[in-house]
């Protein structure tokens, strides 16, 4: 059994792992066109701000280690530019020369290369993308050598992260994102504390703007961006995403899927007999809706190798496929998702609404305590929980965490108001903000409360369809008040409620939702037709 693996960091040095685990006789070969394998790309950006002290930090397993323990010949430098499907074997370029190499099971795991957007000026030296060890060993020296201005463009997790490393090693920064947010791949208005946060940390931040041109007479010396105006920089970051290597694939003839990846079944075969695709090249079905999706992650690809590797090798491993958990950490701040967005629960068809709870990360009486906004997508009628985006500080991953298990085994949020967490003051309160945000979304599905999200509270404001009934105290209301909001506070409320209209809908909003939820039960019970700010002022304005 002879087994080739193409590309070896995260999908394909599992799979080469796992093969030679499963199968000791099998002949195993790495081909890895870049210097190193196995090592951690999701760490470079901390090299460069220096929370990585060493590269070598950053190499998890060696060739030679490869060799020594696994038996596994990892050859580095060697690309495969060709497959013969039909002949069985791989054409392979090492240092010039072309060699052919047979296979009876081939795994490709050639991954995903950063977009090099065809702009004038992308070619000069200072433009710089960050996927591979020798990018940033690039970047670190010329930041050793002195860069006063920098410019990353793209705001998604990886040039957030790297814009965050270039501040830290005081480089005048500034990020440009063509979108009018941060983070596509998040709920929108997830970005707006990302963009404060990033602010303070003295970033400058251009959004719903393009580059048209990178300027300098051979190095980068500044950026002209789609308004015409110029960016002073001598250090250009392109993170303008990535883009999975589909090429040798293509030319195999194999599947591909609407969602720019090979097509794969649960065993991580391709449509080529004896071929198996991992990890960022491949599709993954989503197990949130049952269908075809893409969840190019660290996570996904271990798995994906680590099952192609399995079956390559004789074995029987299933991948039950992704749900597109992600988090990121932009200073104090983390974002993190899990599941489906609202976009794509709409786009998959579901029935459902969105609930949040702004709910401090541990007891409010301990030293510390912080806001961390959970916002939960959850299926009408069911309460299936279908997605959930959390951003705060401190415990926000360790939300997200129980989220997306909860979204793994199928719970509901009646489920998620009977979890059994561990508290100590420290850490939560008696009723974790996973639990609290069960019980306020568990409250929705049953009817005894309706939810509306501050998109739909201008919508119908704007129809002059409701009355917007802010239930705070009067200091409360006078420092930061929505449009158009009238100030009853709670407890004068049973003695002004007669001033309502019962013709029109009342939507009741306070600090974080829970004396709008005390007002709709009351209101509602004396026969008016109620709604509530799901998460109050502070979900309205994103405060975390
Ligand atoms: P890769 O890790 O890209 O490996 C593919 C390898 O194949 C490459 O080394 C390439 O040189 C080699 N190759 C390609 N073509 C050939 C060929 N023809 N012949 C030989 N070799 C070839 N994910 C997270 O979940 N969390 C994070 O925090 C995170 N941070 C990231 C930060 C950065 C800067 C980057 C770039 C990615 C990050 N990711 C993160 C994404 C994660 O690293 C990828 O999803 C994961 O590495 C994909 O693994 P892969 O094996 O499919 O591809």
């Amino acid at each position: 059994m002879r087994i080739l693996i193409v590309g070896g960091v995260a999908a394909g040095a599992s799979a080469a792992a796992k093969a030679r685990r499963v199968n000791e006789e099998a002949e195993i070969i790495v081909f890895e066109k870049g210097g190193y394998v196995s090592f951690a790309n999701c760490g470079l950006p901390y090299y460069v701000g220096g929370d990585v002290e060493k590269l070598d930090d950053l190499l998890l397993v060696t060739p030679e280690l490869f060799r020594e323990r696994f038996n596994i010949d990892v050859r580095t430098g060697h690309e495969v530019v060709g497959i013969d499907a039909d002949k069985k074997c791989v054409t392979v370029r090492h240092e010039g020369r072309e060699t052919t190499e047979s296979y009876d099971r081939l795994i490709l795991a050639a991954g995903a290369e950063p977009v090099r957007p065809g702009i004038p000026g992308i070619e000069l030296e200072g433009v710089h993308t960050v996927a591979c060890i020798e990018d940033v060993e690039g970047i670190s020296a010329a930041l050793d050598a002195g860069v006063e201005h920098a410019a990353v463009v793209g705001g998604g997790f990886i040039g957030l992260e790297i814009a965050e490393a270039l501040l830290k090693r005081g480089v005048k920064t500034t990020l440009i994102e063509q979108l009018p947010r941060l983070l596509a791949n998040f709920d929108p208005e997830l970005s707006k504390p990302l963009e404060r946060h990033l602010k303070r940390l003295g970033l400058k931040l251009m959004l719903k703007k393009g580059v048209s041109e990178i300027l300098g007479d051979g190095r980068v010396s500044s950026l002209r961006l789609s308004d015409g105006s110029e960016l002073p920089a001598q250090m250009v970051i392109m993170a303008a995403g990535m883009r999975p290597r589909l090429e040798l694939a293509r030319r195999a003839g194999m599947e591909l899927g609407s969602f720019g990846g090979v097509v794969v079944d649960e065993e991580m075969r391709t449509s080529v007999p004896d071929i198996y695709a991992a990890g960022d090249m491949a599709q993954s079905v989503n197990f949130v809706t049952g269908k075809a999706g893409r969840s190019p992650l660290a996570g996904p690809a271990n798995r994906q190798g680590r099952t192609a590797g399995a079956n390559a090798a004789g074995g029987s491993l299933r991948c039950r496929g992704a749900q597109g958990t992600a988090i990121v950490r932009v200073g104090e701040l983390t974002a993190a998702r899990t599941g489906l967005g609202e976009a794509e629960a709409e786009a998959a068809g579901l029935d459902f609404f969105v609930s949040y709870a702004p709910v401090r990360n541990h007891a409010a009486f301990y030293r510390g305590a912080q806001y961390i906004i959970l916002k939960l997508i959850v299926e009408n009628d069911s309460g299936r929980l279908l997605g959930a985006q959390a951003v705060g500080r401190e415990g926000t991953d360790k939300r997200i965490d129980v989220l997306a298990t909860a979204i793994y085994a199928g719970l509901t949020v009646f489920d998620l108001e009977s979890l059994d967490l561990a508290y100590a003051p420290p850490f939560s309160s008696a009723r974790d903000p996973v639990i609290m945000a069960g019980m306020i979304a568990a409250n929705a599905v049953k009817g005894e409360i309706r939810l509306v999200t501050a998109g739909q509270l201008r919508e119908l404001a704007k129809g002059g369809k409701c009355t917007v009934v802010d239930v705070r105290r009067e200091d409360e209301f006078i420092c930061d008040s929505v449009g158009g909001a009238v100030n009853i506070p709670l407890d004068r409320l049973r003695r002004r409620y007669e001033e309502l209209d019962r013709g029109r809908r009342i939507i009741l909003l306070c600090a974080e939702g829970y004396r709008a939820y005390v007002a709709s039960r009351f209101l509602s019970q004396k026969g008016f037709d109620t709604a509530i700010l799901s998460g109050g002022y502070r979900v309205y304005t994103m405060d975390v």
